[in-house]
């Protein structure tokens, strides 16, 4: 028979998995135990949804056997199984949700020790066993179906899949273990203890038993009428034994778990290789009773930002497992947390639908909404550098989470934000900002552009600075809209610097400024004439210093949110109506000024040219016509 290739991308894994170095190997055990575990659960959760499938809990088990006679190691489990399509879609290609992630890291870390490095730690699933096997038999009957199948692998040359006979429904899988060569010993997998130590170590929490024959030294009962002193004889026995422990780690009392592992848990459960920055092990008992354990990741996913990241903790019943992601206990800004939520109050066969309007999953998800909050600040306060960390993984959740709900959960979301600050040089939060403040400062400031470097060299800056008030750098799209949802910050209202009344004069400023607004009327015509539809409006600037001009924008669309709407919307979109601010104490604004007075129409539509693209350059807004410009420009030196 013909084998089927491997998908390209599952063939570059598993010739990882053959080649990684002997020290990670062992994790295939943890791999295909938390494979079966999978589908026992899978058949108890159908057991509840479907009448026709009737198993009970206690009957499921994991079996573990070593044969040396063969050189085999089997793995069985009585869940699911799989049918000839599954088999085929299953283990052809890689379809598990956490090898997109395990492909992004070796994206990232295309070095050889990288690579195997990353192994180590990752869940890599089913492909695991080829580090230990030099050929792959699976034996799978679905549950409901009569028929099993057989599918065979010696990892290079692709695969087979043929019918079998299988007596119950489940699946093993039989691992035809490599010889031993130089430093690698294979034969460890056949001993009883070994598996043991394994099973402990990677898999001790697994709600289903991991049953092993395993052999006992114990004395022999004595016979019957022996006398008192006869010596006490001793015999082997094999018997079957339960070797994990099966208390879930979230069931465990927060003091005796240690961090390695939480830790573990984690990157097996969520398929993630780094430790998690933050673990939040609570319970509550009362009006709703549950366990949680939340984890914070310290790297943002790579699908995190696609519609293909899905939020929600796993949701268990007593134990059992009744939905992967339940996305109604997370609200969206804290869509990067992951973890368990236990609570024997919600019935096993609940829908999905029924659990959307259920009062206690509300009360349960508030809470955690609670202690997440209470996580990352406390996070902040004790540890600013893993803040940092958190805050580049996920700040700009967030910051969307402010904005989100016409910011609805604002209060909620605003000790946690952070923004970069012209004073200390790095990042602030608001709290750490407002104290800062001396009573004279009339606005919480904040500027918008592209990097801490170009906001800095804005022409509107330069006056608050000087000033000595304390400006919020923005440099990402969504702040101007974050500033808007705050508004305010205990009493001091949010403003841009690019507002036209930014500062606030004193009346003999005010008296100043509109004499010389009045006097260079005429200027401010021709200019206006001279740039037609292109601005609303020219006027003097109140708060340029050594620049010549800037742009502004009034009414309610600010030139951030334009930027940003062209980019989410392309083409048409909102538009800001522009302004463009000269500077009356300028030498630009002088020249322009002689320019009119001389009658020269056709200098003074030249400079407003030159002005308004400056404008638009220093604003980070594309010039209408950039030939045109650079024409304009050389023009000045000739
Ligand atoms: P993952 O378990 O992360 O999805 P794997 O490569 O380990 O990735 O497995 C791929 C798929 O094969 C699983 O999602 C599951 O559907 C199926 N599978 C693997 N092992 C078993 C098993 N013992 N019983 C039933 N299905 C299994």
């Amino acid at each position: 028979m013909a084998k089927k290739q491997f998908k390209a991308e599952s063939k570059r894994l598993l010739d990882l998995m053959v080649n990684s170095i002997y020290t990670h190997k062992e994790i295939f055990l943890r791999e295909l135990i938390s494979n079966a575990s999978d589908a026992e659960d899978k058949l108890a959760y159908k057991s509840l949804t479907d009448s026709s499938v009737d198993v009970r809990r206690k009957d499921l088990k994991i079996t573990i056997v070593p044969d040396k006679q063969t050189r085999t190691l089997t793995v069985s489990d009585n869940g699911v199984g799989m049918t000839r399509e599954e088999l085929e879609s299953n283990l052809g290609t890689i379809a598990r949700s956490g090898s997109g992630q395990f492909k992004a890291a070796l994206a990232q870390d295309d070095k050889a020790a990288g690579k195997i490095d990353v192994i180590g730690q990752f869940g890599v699933g089913f492909y695991s066993a080829f580090m230990v096997a030099d050929h792959v038999t699976v034996l799978s009957r679905a549950w409901g179906s009569g028929e099993a199948f057989m599918w065979q692998s010696d990892g290079a040359d692709g695969y087979t899949v043929t019918p079998c006979e299988k007596e119950a429904p489940g699946t093993d899988v039989i691992m035809h273990l490599k010889p031993n060569a130089g430093e690698e010993n294979y034969d460890q997998y056949l001993e009883s203890y070994r598996l043991q130590e394994l099973i402990k170590k990677y898999s001790d929490y697994i709600r289903y038993p991991i049953v092993m024959e395993v052999e006992d030294y114990r004395q022999k009962p004595k016979p019957e009428g022996a006398g008192e002193d006869g010596k006490p004889e001793w015999e082997t026995v094999k018997e079957w034994k339960t070797i994990n422990s099966m208390v879930p780690l979230w069931q465990r009392q927060k003091s005796k778990v240690k961090s390695e592992e939480y830790n573990a848990f984690y990157k097996e459960k969520f398929g993630d290789w780094q430790d998690p920055l933050a673990v939040i092990h609570t319970s509550a008992e009362g009006a709703v009773t549950y366990k949680a354990m939340l984890y914070i990741p310290a790297q943002t996913p790579y699908d995190f930002y696609t519609r293909e990241f899905q939020k929600g903790l796993q949701l268990y019943s007593s134990g059992v497992l009744i939905m992967d992601k339940c996305a109604d206990l997370l609200p969206d800004h804290f869509r990067f947390v992951r973890g368990v939520v236990d609570s024997a109050d919600f019935s096993l066969n609940i829908s999905r639908e029924i659990l959307q309007h259920d009062r206690q999953l509300k009360v349960i998800a508030n809470a955690l909404e609670k202690k997440i909050k209470a996580e990352l600040l406390k996070m902040q306060k004790e540890d600013g550098e893993k803040y940092e960390k958190f805050w580049s993984a996920f700040g700009t959740q967030l910051k969307y989470g402010v904005v989100a709900g016409y910011g609805q959960h604002k209060q909620l979301l605003q000790d946690l934000l952070l923004f970069w600050s012209s004073k200390e040089g790095k990042n602030t939060t608001l709290a750490a900002y407002r104290d800062r403040m001396s009573e004279e400062q009339p606005y919480c400031y904040y500027a918008c552009g592209e990097s801490v470097d170009k906001i800095a060299k804005l022409p509107q800056v330069e006056r608050i600075l000087d000033k000595g008030y304390e400006i919020l750098y923005c440099t990402e799209d969504v702040d101007d809209f974050v500033m808007k949802a705050l508004g305010e910050l205990d009493g001091k209202q949010f403003k841009s610097v690019a507002e036209e009344d930014a500062l606030p004069q004193s009346e003999e400023e005010k008296k100043a400024a509109q004499e010389k607004a009045e006097a260079g009327k005429p200027v401010l015509e021709a200019v206006k004439q001279a740039l037609g539809d292109r601005v609303k409006q020219v006027r003097l600037s109140t708060i340029l210093k050594s620049a010549a001009c800037c742009l502004a924008a009034d009414g309610p669309v600010s030139l951030e949110m334009e930027k940003y709407m062209s980019k989410v919307e392309g083409g048409q979109h909102l538009k800001a109506d522009r302004v463009l601010e000269l500077n009356p104490d300028s030498a630009p604004y002088a020249a322009l000024v002689r320019a009119q007075q001389a009658g020269d129409e056709d200098t003074v539509a030249r400079y407003a040219q030159l002005l308004y693209g400056q404008a638009l350059l220093l604003a980070g807004l594309p010039l209408d016509d950039p030939a045109e410009y650079a024409r304009l420009v050389c023009s000045l030196m000739v």
